[in-house]
């Protein structure tokens, strides 16, 4: 009896200070083990960032990841407007909309395209309640950044407007002369002015 107890105190006291020994050695691997992980998928972040051509500032939403997907576009119904931009990045307070164009690189933006990425920030604004003071249009070859001056915003106002009145009217000229935006248009099947 006397021996079976010295065993089991002599077993526990000695087994103790090494099982923790051994948790805390594993605890300070995991804890070293995932700060590298943290530092590579931020390293890679930065990485594909910089790729993309994309100024710094924190990814908040990428429409191409999944894993930073908004739960649903930015909906305004008060000025009918709906979208989601490619990204968005946080710098300070402001949200600043990233959309990406790939084709031809332009010598300066298209106006469809500037009135796109205004509306963004129009919709960043009104719904999200931030401040998004510009925005950069990426296309392959160049980025350029568009400020959202009142201006602009009081143009995109204005083509809102009009495409509104315009969804009153039975027929619609086409603005334009481009047979591969009909090819890639939504309303080709049902649109009497297309060109493909
Ligand atoms: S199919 Fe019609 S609505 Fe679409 S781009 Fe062509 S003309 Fe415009």
């Amino acid at each position: 009896m006397t021996s079976r107890v010295r065993f089991r105190i002599g077993i526990i006291p000695r087994a103790t200070p090494n099982r923790f020994g051994t948790i805390k050695k594993m605890l300070v691997w995991l804890g070293f083990t995932l700060l590298l992980l943290g530092m590579w998928f931020l390293l890679r972040a930065r990485g594909l960032q910089q790729r993309a051509g994309l100024p710094t500032g924190r990814v908040v939403y990428m429409d191409m990841d999944t894993a930073h997907t908004l739960a649903r576009p930015l909906y305004d119904p008060h000025i009918g407007l709906v979208g989601k931009p490619d990204y968005i990045l946080e710098q300070g307070e402001a949200l600043i909309p990233v959309e990406v164009k790939t084709g031809h690189t332009p010598q300066q933006p298209y106006p469809g395209h500037v009135y796109q990425l205004a509306a963004y920030g129009l919709l960043i604004q009104r719904v999200l309640g931030r401040p998004a003071p510009y925005g950069f249009l990426r296309y392959p070859q160049a980025t350029f950044r568009i400020e959202f001056t009142p201006r602009l915003m009081d143009e995109l106002l204005a083509v809102l407007a009009a495409l509104r009145a315009d969804e009153e009217r039975e027929d619609v000229p086409r603005s334009h002369n481009h047979p591969a935006r009909c090819r890639a248009c939504g309303f080709r099947e049902i649109c009497n002015q297309r060109l493909a």
